[in-house]
């Protein structure tokens, strides 16, 4: 979009995001929700309508907590504060992002009295992506991680050399990176008939509807590694939103859940499927016929290697390992309880996250650039939203434990190119559901129990132990 619009952009936003607002928490929709409610008693929990008046009830109550002004005056801080931020991220110039973040903060603090909390304001903010997820809890699984992630990665780091990323970086022509990307998320079960691939400064994935679904993706013409995982980190997203209920695109209930529940989806193609065995022995012949004597001289067990490196030091989050990954994770968090408690102001921010990457990943970054301004989603508003990295990341094993469990072959249909197995399991626990359910509810039903790390460790360590020979 035109940068010379940005102004007029955000003022039209929010006009548009206030009068949405005010549909949300009228009177009338009110009275009638309290009216449903006493006619939906006798009816099954699951049910369209129970469920449909339970979800707006949700959604009803936390818009009617927030003033109009505040949700006009958030929409336009985060418009400004994208464009101040993909600036100054150019440049890398913190001060020029400052006053915008320090706008942004006050009015999520704001947001978060607002919505209320019981102990932590950072609270009601989590709530928000993952409802029914407390910040104490973000902490407890947290803490699990780092106890047993944090040894993984010293003893794979005085291992460093032991598997080799370099048949990633002999460069790769972008075009032909293109026809991969397509022919592999096409494959895994992205629908093309109803949803497209584009190029952007950032990936993502946008469902306008379950017909309709948007992905973008950005290549490097040294490494293969970016465009092809982003791709596939995005298909995984985009697969959920095509999955979504459309007889509920005008209701709540069509809606995707939360961000972990999302993420769960990007990150187990991405990485668990991905960055797998099964996945290479039907991906490595295509891959080294679209880029002719790039990697003839690399097999199935040199592809598998390359690319589960575990980078040293881990820079960008986007493109970090899944070991490393999420230490970013934990920064982030840590960092915005303490911004939004008031522990920390923006203007020291720079200082704190380097002095923070130092703790956790042990080098010092570069420049803001690729430290402090790494990340859009503090100019977007999004705090409380890193958390749901890591609970997807998470998720992600729980479910594919629950696959493999279902349908005990998966891995040789993988390796036939035969991923539909997976995408159907999915499209039955989670897609159809849309927000039928809350996330934690959700998980329970999809795999018998409530969310837990164990899958998560086990994956990670047999996995890295094994590539890496600790014993
Ligand atoms: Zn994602």
């Amino acid at each position: 979009m035109p940068k010379g619009g940005i102004e007029v952009r955000a003022e039209t936003t929010g006009a548009l995001t206030r009068m949405a607002h005010e549909l949300l928490t009228s009177p009338e929709l009110g009275e009638l929700l309290d009216k449903l409610e006493r006619e939906i008693k006798e009816l099954p929990y699951e049910s369209d309508k129970a469920s449909l008046v339970r979800v707006t009830r949700r959604q009803y109550d936390n818009a009617v907590k927030l003033p109009t002004k505040l949700v006009e005056e958030l929409e336009k801080a985060t418009a400004l504060g994208q464009d101040a931020w993909e600036r100054a991220r150019e440049e890398s110039d913190f001060r020029a992002f400052e006053p915008h973040l320090a706008r942004i903060l006050e009015l999520q603090i704001e947001k978060a009295h607002a919505l209320g909390f019981e102990d932590d304001p950072y609270d009601a903010l989590l709530d928000t992506f993952e409802p029914g997820m407390r910040s104490r809890d973000v902490t407890a699984l947290f803490d699990q991680l780092k106890s047993r992630l944090v040894p993984l990665i010293q003893a794979i780091n005085e291992r460093a050399d032991a598997v080799d990323a370099a048949p990633l970086q002999r460069g790769f022509d972008v075009d032909s990176q293109w026809s991969v990307t397509m022919e592999v998320i096409e494959r895994i079960g992205f629908d093309l008939k109803h949803g497209r691939q584009d190029r952007s400064a950032h990936p993502f994935a946008m469902g306008l509807a379950p017909t309709d679904v948007r992905l973008t993706t950005r290549f490097d013409p040294e490494y293969l590694g970016s465009g092809l995982y982003g791709s596939i980190h995005e298909a995984g997203h985009g697969m959920y939103e095509q999955g979504l209920p459309l007889e509920h695109i005008d209701d709540f209930l069509g809606n995707s859940v939360s961000l972990g529940i999302h993420e769960s989806q990007s990150r187990l193609w991405e990485n668990i499927v991905g960055r797998s065995r099964p996945f290479w022995r039907y991906f490595l012949p295509k891959v080294q016929a679209a880029f002719p004597g790039k990697l003839d001289d690399i097999d199935v067990e040199g592809m598998y290697r390359a690319v589960n490196k575990v980078a040293h030091p881990s820079v960008i989050r986007v493109e970090a390992d899944e070991v490393t990954y999420n230490l970013h994770i934990f920064l982030r968090f840590e960092l915005e309880r303490e911004l939004i408690a008031g522990r920390i102001e923006v203007r020291d921010l720079p200082e704190a996250w380097n002095e923070k990457t130092r703790a956790f990943l042990g080098f010092t970054p570069a420049s803001d650039k690729v430290g402090v301004l790494q990340d859009v989603h503090w100019s977007a508003g999004l705090f409380g939203y890193f958390p749901t990295y890591t609970l997807g990341t998470v998720l992600s094993a729980q479910l594919y434990e629950c696959v493999k469990r279902d349908v005990p072959d998966v891995e040789d249909r993988i390796a036939l190119g035969d991923f539909s197995a997976i995408k159907s399991w999915m499209q039955a626990r989670i897609y159809r559901h849309g927000a039928r359910f809350e996330p934690l509810e959700l998980i329970e039903r999809a795999t018998g129990e409530p969310l837990r790390p164990e899958p998560y460790l086990r994956y990670i360590e047999e996995k890295y132990r094994e590539l890496y020979g600790i014993s």
